[in-house]
């Protein structure tokens, strides 16, 4: 597996590692981590610059409502 850069904020950079445990795949843009499910059938985007505070559990709810999310890990 390709080296990920890390996030620098690091409530998000949790959310990646836990969802990477599950088997997700990301890759680095210029603004964003592209977020691969392991099904091959869902694509997120994780910001590298959140515009407000609440990004962090948005982004918990949205990894959440993937059916291949493990929920309890977290
Ligand atoms: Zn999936």
């Amino acid at each position: 597996m390709v080296e990920r850069p890390r996030h620098p904020k690091k409530e998000i950079e949790a959310i990646i590692r836990t969802a990477e445990a599950s088997g997700w795949r990301f890759t680095k843009g210029r603004k964003y981590y592209k977020a691969y499910c392991p099904c091959g059938e869902h694509l997120l985007t994780v910001h590298l610059t959140p515009s407000n505070r609440w990004y962090v559990v948005h982004l918990k709810y949205r990894f959440a409502r993937s059916s291949c999310w493990d929920g309890r890990t977290r």
